[in-house]
């Protein structure tokens, strides 16, 4: 078995060529490097995958299924190495819902994808002759993922991608490059030689793969912003896109809960990974009638929970992956301190302090408008509004552009499904934020982007739709 270290250097520049050192962000030392790639080398990575897609479409699902579950254990006999290169890259610690768990993630939806079946339907039948929908793939995927969960994401789009026939391009973020190469070394141990390939370079090799004439679809899951960048650099090709974009979940506390028994799932839906994950609690609207109790029962659970380096068992909580995530939380506390509203926990980051470290902070008694709770701050920093009527809560929740994923917490379920139902989000929990599961739909609603990921949805995302009738 590979150390970390051997890992890292398995995907180390090749002597001559350019590289970029990456940096941990919890102590500023150097975790590795990775290899600058160009848009000449994403060039030759597309026809390498376009030669290799139709032996691998050939082979048929059952031995595409085998391939990705041989993956799945390749995963799982380096899943300590990949954990630490996450860990040191990302800045995730490696215990609680961090690092092991993202790699553990990435076995399951291996295996989850490799179980799931697609079967040709017969759609209509008249005189003697039927309508079957069936899917071919498409070709040459190209998937583009982000800094927050930089493993899983990737796993979330090459595995339905690979299972459906086609090959695929992957594009990971500038700032967790590591991550990704390592993982898809990992992979490719246990896959055909050409159906994976990682090109690590910058937003210009992403333009260009959103662009480019043998990309039949780009997987791209990353800010809002850039999803309408690639929508347009998409259009000349009328590319398939499925694109999964920023957050900004409200959750909704409803009176009749006991705000002790939700602090737990409150704190990990909003803190999980140091905030900085899509579909967390982003906005906590609290009715009136507990607003101080869960307040208070939430700094009293929030202020216990440890954050430090990664590599520390002790901690389940890291810093801000890189500087202007950093920035961005700040001034958003800042303007929320300056505006008056009440910090209960948090709010002064020691600047003096190495690595990306921001106090897990609580804010009250703050007006919905406040940038803080209008914008997506994705880092640990949680604004509690108040609220008299479910109506209200409701208005509010719904007043963003963006609809990823939304909560409702009430001893009543069947009430908080009527609420559930009224939220413009592509998922809604109840009494739970966040948790996803390889067989259940998941994509956003309004500008958190559009297509889902996962199950028998996320394979058919992944095919042409091809009617025969006969
Ligand atoms: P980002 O949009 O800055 O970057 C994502 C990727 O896009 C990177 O690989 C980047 O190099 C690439 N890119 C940049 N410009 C491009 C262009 N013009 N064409 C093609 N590719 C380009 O996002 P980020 O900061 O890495 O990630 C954080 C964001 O991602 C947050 O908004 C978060 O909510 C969102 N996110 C969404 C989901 C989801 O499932 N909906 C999951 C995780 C993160």
């Amino acid at each position: 078995m590979q150390t970390a270290d051997t890992l890292l250097d398995s995907i180390a520049p090749a002597q001559g060529q350019p590289g970029r050192e990456i940096l941990d962000p919890a102590t500023g030392s150097v975790v590795g490097t990775a290899p600058e790639h160009t848009v000449a080398d994403l060039e030759a990575a597309v026809q390498a995958a376009k030669a290799a897609q139709p032996a691998w479409a050939a082979l048929g699902h059952e031995a595409r299924s085998r391939a990705l579950l041989a993956a799945a254990d390749a995963v799982d006999a380096h899943a300590e190495e990949l954990a630490r290169i996450l860990s040191r890259e990302q800045g995730k610690p490696l215990n609680g819902p961090n690092a092991r768990f993202e790699v553990g993630a990435c076995s399951a939806w291996l295996r989850a994808t490799a179980a799931t079946v697609l079967e040709p339907e017969t759609v209509a039948e008249a005189d003697g002759s039927t309508a079957v929908l069936q899917y071919r793939p498409l070709g040459v995927v190209g998937a583009i993922g982000p800094w927050n969960w930089p493993m899983m994401i990737a796993v979330w789009q090459v595995a339905p991608a690979l299972r459906m026939g086609n090959t695929v391009v992957v594009k990971p973020s500038e700032y967790t490059p590591l991550s990704v190469l390592a993982l898809v070394r990992v992979l490719n141990s246990a896959l055909p030689e050409g159906v994976l390939a990682a090109v690590s370079g910058g937003r210009e090799v992403g333009a260009a793969l959103s662009s480019h004439p043998r990309i039949a679809k780009v997987m791209f899951t990353g800010s809002t912003a850039t999803g309408k960048a690639i929508i347009r650099s998409s259009a000349d090709t009328v590319k398939r896109l499925t694109l999964e974009l920023g957050g900004n979940d409200a959750g909704i506390v409803l009176p009749d809960v006991d705000p002790a028994a939700i602090a737990e799932g409150l704190f990990w839906g909003a803190f999980i990974n140091t905030g900085q994950t899509c579909a967390a609690l982003k906005r906590l609207y609290v009715h009136e009638d507990i607003y101080h109790a869960v307040c208070d029962a939430l700094t009293e659970y929030a202020k216990n929970v440890p954050m430090g380096v990664g590599l520390e068992e002790e901690n389940v909580l890291g810093p801000l992956q890189n500087k202007a995530q950093y920035e961005i939380v700040r001034d958003l506390v800042q303007s929320a301190k300056d505006s008056g509203a009440r910090v209960l926990l948090g709010g002064d980051p020691d600047e003096a302090q190495p690595g990306y470290f921001y106090p897990t902070t609580l804010v009250a008694d703050i007006d919905n408008a406040n940038p803080l709770v209008a914008e997506e701050q994705f880092g640990p920093a949680l604004p509690i509004i108040r609220y008299s009527t479910v109506d209200e809560a409701v208005e509010m929740a719904n007043g963003v552009e963006v609809g990823l994923g939304a909560s409702v917490w009430s001893a009543d379920q069947a009430g908080a499904r009527e609420v559930a139902a009224r939220l413009e989000a592509g998922t809604v929990w109840i009494n739970n934020h966040g948790a996803v599961n390889p067989m259940a739909p998941f994509g956003g609603a309004k500008q958190s982007g559009y297509g889902l990921e996962f199950g028998v949805e996320g394979l058919k995302a992944l095919g042409q739709p091809q009617v025969i009738h006969g």
